[in-house]
């Protein structure tokens, strides 16, 4: 019996519980002796219990060692393909990885080879909303104002599976938008092989100041939900990040500035303010990420001691410099950037690039000159789930070489979200999380859109 994907034993799961409630039923007339011929009910039982014998192969299929044998392994460590490797995962995680004259393979392994791809760590996506959906297909402020909650998870159901297959298996959710503390069940659920979907952090409703967030431009005498928890002040704020994660926030998220009535983009908490909902997090073990999109809002996150800045339109050499000595990493969203613009009304193939998307092209050079971390993070959401790869093709097209963009997906993503010691890199001992895609990525980047492969903590959920 073939190797069943976990993608195909979520489908038949449903199933088999119903066989085996049938087996369970006929197990007495099997032990009772009971003639087969005179009791057609009972044929039918046995035959099913036959089936049933032949099922639990596919879970020893699924414990049998693997072995991985592609063109060529990217590390994630270094910028240079290893060719000629093999890669050996057992349980959860990868038992050997090295030279094929080298790396012993057990007799009992399943092998799959792969001769044209490339074998990669699993993508990390620094920067998602999975309860959020294009813009294209209704606005944010109708999601957040009319979409029922129930709507809205079960689309991030689909959301993350897409995810998931599209050899992303590391995300971090920074903010539901309006849906409470739904990511918090979303990740439970992934935990518990409910649904299928990459490994989450979450930040739960991430944090804005008081009057700073939308929706926005309703009569001032009603009270609008808001897509973001209000916060501002000692009380206040520390109430909100201690709350927070005290509901299963992983990191917190707070906004450092906003467009105030729709205005030009202003910062909003002061300093201290920030360095107060930084301390407060750090006390309890939690980083903080920091929207911010003007050169005042970047500067005191950076002041404060946040550990990302999300976007980081507004910075320039001054504000990157000072990032890169605080070791800030910074998270660009790029096909963010790209997708509003197309949101607008650009069309790429026509039009000339919007004055917005220039800018971003500059600035993000200054933040690579400047030496500044950059992590794979790419706001999906405002773009389709599933389409994370456009985010290092921009990284690409922006200035970055393809290796470079795909550590920044993986082992430098893994270490800025403190999970280099389970994820990141191939390399033994570390989770079996692995992608392989056909051609070499390092070349084009465009080959991570032609997955082949996708294994989260050795559990094989795409395969070729
Ligand atoms: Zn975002």
């Amino acid at each position: 019996m073939p190797l069943l994907t976990e993608l195909e034993k979520f489908k038949e799961r449903r199933f088999s519980i119903n066989i085996a409630l049938l087996a369970e039923r006929a197990t007495p007339f099997v032990r009772l002796g009971i003639g087969v011929k005179e009791r057609p009910m009972l044929r039918k039982r046995i035959a099913i219990l036959v089936f049933l014998c032949a099922l639990p192969l596919s879970a020893q299929d699924q414990r049998r060692p693997l072995a991985l044998k592609p063109a060529r392994v990217f590390d994630g460590l270094t910028t240079t393909p290893h060719t000629e490797w093999v890669v050996i995962v057992r349980g959860e995680r990868i038992e050997a990885v090295g030279p094929a004259t080298e790396v012993k393979i057990p007799t009992d392994a399943r092998t799959f080879n792969l001769p044209k791809a490339t074998l990669l760590p699993g993508l990390i996506d620094a920067h998602t909303h999975v309860l959020l959906h294009p813009y294209n297909e209704a606005s944010w402020d109708d999601q957040v104002l009319k979409e029922p909650l129930a709507l809205r998870v079960s689309r991030a159901t689909n959301h993350l599976r897409s995810t998931l297959l599209s050899g992303f298996t590391t995300i971090r959710d920074l903010g539901t938008e309006g849906a409470g503390y739904a990511d918090v069940g979303l990740k439970q659920a992934i935990q518990q092989k409910i649904i299928p979907g990459p490994r989450m952090l979450v930040s739960t409703r991430a944090i804005v100041a008081t009057g700073s967030y939308g929706p926005k431009g309703f009569a001032p005498e009603f009270y609008i939900p808001q897509g973001a928890e209000e916060a501002g002040g000692v009380d206040s704020l520390l109430r909100v990040v201690r709350d927070q994660i005290g509901k299963g926030a992983d990191y917190v998220k707070i906004y450092a500035d906003a467009a105030m009535g729709g205005a030009a983009i202003r910062p909003t908490f002061s300093l201290e303010e920030l360095k107060l909902a930084v301390e407060a997090a750090r006390s309890l073990g939690i980083p903080v990420a920091a929207h911010a999109m003007s050169k005042e809002g970047m500067l005191r996150a950076t002041l404060a001691g946040v550990e990302t800045i999300e976007h980081g339109d507004g910075g320039d050499a001054e504000v990157f410099r000072l990032m890169a000595d605080h070791h800030i990493a910074l998270c660009p969203t790029l096909a963010a950037a790209e997708a509003y613009s197309k949101c607008r009304g650009w069309h790429p193939a026509i039009d000339p690039e919007p004055d917005e998307l220039r800018r971003r092209r500059t600035t993000f050079k200054e933040a690579l000159a400047a030496g500044v971390t950059i992590i794979n993070g790419s706001d999906m959401g405002v773009f389709a789930h599933g389409d994370g790869a456009r985010e290092l093709e921009l990284l690409v097209q922006y200035g970055m070489k393809p290796a470079e963009a795909l550590r920044s997906a993986t082992f430098v993503a893994a270490k800025a979200l403190h999970l280099s010691d389970r994820v990141g890199a191939v390399q033994p001992g570390l989770i079996a999380d692995l992608v392989a895609v056909e051609g070499d990525p390092t070349n084009d980047i465009t080959a991570l859109r032609k997955v082949l492969l996708v294994m989260k903590g050795g559990e094989v959920y795409r395969e070729p």
